[in-house]
């Protein structure tokens, strides 16, 4: 017997159509990078990005082609969102900070029709275009004032936005269509296109603004650190609007400085980005002897928050960490470390080792961990496994632009490998322990990098640590700790060996220490973990 209700199609711009109507005079704040504060609202934003539309199918774009956009967070941006998915067409956003051959790639492996960029991005895009010819033009968000020269095809952001009235109504879209392509960094090997769907996005969006997610109300003001260049901003262009928030878009500036004093003059409560951008910020806001106006809360992820980053946080601040775990293939959100009412009713010291972990799926996505053979492995916070995941959010297959020769099915079992290692407790707390390349295998048991890197940043002269595995001719690997020491510092050796005993197993302390002026990362900030191994394989371990 089927339900008898309405079979109403789930659509990305369903989202922005009631943030208009609801909190139609809420503001969404962007630093410009012509360098001035830019406000309006949702009611001005829609009808922008309405205009957007009908701009692109002027220019002949059909539903189910991608538009690519190189841009900072800002209303602009954001307008390109809903302004291309509105009408069934595909936003490919793209990580500028990726190198110019991998954004080459992806443009053509896209087959992106126009790319929208942000100026700052001029320069590289002279570089792309003559790469990349099946690009129509290149659109400069910008007004006529602010054209970059360009020696390809060129039109301007908001002289098609203009010419348009805006009178268009957003069409009911199959749910299932392709509304986002997002590609992974690509740390190994070609970037792979992760392709959501309007129902994907739509329930993501749910998923992250519930009460123990990011927990979005229409009296917060957000800001997203975490750029919408890279796996949507972890969903707040989606989800800020459902529930009706303020959005405060920082631009290129995302230095301490910057972001501080734009959370202060907008009253911000909630933000979202990846460790070293906290880093950068905890230490402005001490240099100045400062404190949050308005910040109540703050997602921390994409990389493991340091358990010593939370106890500032909450202890000097009096701000509420949530320590996230996710990925691209995931719309990125799988887990958020919050406590239950009964984990909330235990000893400080209890509740610090939950939240200090990656946390607990949000309703919809399924986890497990399994074993070489592939067997599930118990939840008892011990057991080490590859993560595997499910859900309405998680892709099937990466993007293949040719639909009769798509890709294969990245699954396993129904299940998609995550690549990252974990344990899972009985309270169902994930704890990230590795990415599986990264995990250090000494004498056939496996050694956390990432528990020794934590410990080695909590050290008050680490600025910064990473441990990887060198070759021994009797335990196979064993740990090497590599530190960036706070300017100024004189640790040694020997004081950081020490400072591990009684935190860790004594078998897991690394069994040398190399001091290096910087260590290398990823387009988004990550430690290049397979650089260092590279560099250290063959260290000689005394
Ligand atoms: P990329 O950096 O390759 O573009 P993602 O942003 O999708 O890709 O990175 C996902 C990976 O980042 C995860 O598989 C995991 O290894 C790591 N990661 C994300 N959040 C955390 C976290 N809170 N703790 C530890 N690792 C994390």
């Amino acid at each position: 017997l089927l339900g008898q209700m309405m079979d109403v199609q789930l659509n990305v711009s369903t989202l922005l159509v009631h943030a208009a109507r609801y909190a139609a005079d809420t503001e969404i704040v962007s630093r410009r990078i012509e360098g001035d504060i830019h406000r309006y609202t949702y009611r001005d934003c829609e009808q922008r990005a309405k205009q957007l539309a009908q701009a692109l199918m002027r220019l002949g774009v059909e539903p189910g082609e991608r538009i690519g956009t190189l841009a900072w967070n800002g209303y602009r941006h954001l307008e390109a969102y809903y302004g291309t998915t509105g009408f069934g067409a595909v936003c490919h956003t793209i990580n500028p900070r990726l190198f110019p051959d991998q954004i080459a790639f992806i443009v053509n492996h896209a087959d992106d029709r126009y790319v929208l960029f942000d100026t700052t991005f001029a320069p590289l895009v002279a570089t792309l275009a003559p790469r990349c010819p099946n690009v129509k033009a290149w659109i400069a968000l910008a007004d006529d004032a602010h054209m970059p020269e360009l020696d390809a095809p060129l039109l301007g952001y908001e002289s098609l936005v203009s010419a348009e009235d805006g009178d268009y109504a957003w069409p009911a879209l199959d749910e299932r269509l392709a509304s986002y392509l997002c590609y992974t960094s690509g740390t190994t090997g070609h970037p792979k296109g992760a392709l959501y769907s309007h129902r994907s996005v739509y329930l993501h969006a749910l998923g992250a603004a519930l009460p123990d997610a990011m927990g979005f109300s229409a009296r917060d003001s957000v800001l997203p650190v975490v750029p919408m260049f890279h796996v949507n901003a972890w969903g707040i262009p989606h989800a800020a609007p459902l529930a009706g928030s303020k959005l405060v878009l920082p631009g290129k500036d995302l230095d301490g400085k910057s972001l501080f004093d734009l959370m202060q003059a907008e009253r911000v409560t909630f933000s979202a980005g990846v460790p070293t951008v906290w880093m950068s910020l905890l230490t402005h806001v001490k240099s100045i002897g400062a404190r949050f106006a308005s910040l109540e809360r703050t997602v921390i992820g994409g990389s493991c928050c340091p358990p010593s980053m939370l106890e500032t946080f909450e202890d000097e601040y009096g701000v509420r960490v949530i320590h996230a775990w996710g990925m691209t293939e995931m719309s990125p959100l799988g887990t958020l470390a919050r406590l239950n009412w009964e984990q909330s009713q235990r000893p400080l010291e209890e509740r610090r080792r939950l939240l200090k972990k990656q946390g607990t799926v949000i309703c919809g996505v399924d986890m497990k961990i399994v074993g070489p053979d592939g067997q599930e492995l118990p939840r008892d916070g011990v057991a080490f496994g590859d993560l595997h995941v499910r859900g309405p959010w998680v892709i099937d297959r990466y993007f293949s632009k040719d639909e009769s020769a798509s890709e294969p099915s990245a699954l396993v079992d129904g299940w998609f490998p995550t690549g990252d290692v974990a344990t899972i407790d009985p309270d169902g707390f994930l704890q990230i322990t590795d990415r599986s390349k990264d995990v250090i295998k000494s004498g056939g048991e496996w050694i956390s990098s990432s528990e020794l890197e934590n410990v080695a940043v909590a050290h008050p002269e680490v600025a910064e640590a990473a441990c990887v595995a060198c070759r021994h001719p009797k335990w196979d690997e064993r740990p090497l700790l590599v530190v960036v020491r706070r300017p100024g510092a004189k640790v040694t050796r020997e004081a950081l060996l020490a400072f591990y005993e009684g935190k860790v197993a004594k078998w897991w302390i690394p069994d040398d220490v190399v001091f290096v002026d910087e260590l290398p990362h990823t387009a988004t900030g990550k430690l290049l973990k397979l650089k260092l191994r590279e560099m250290f394989r063959d260290h000689v371990l005394p």
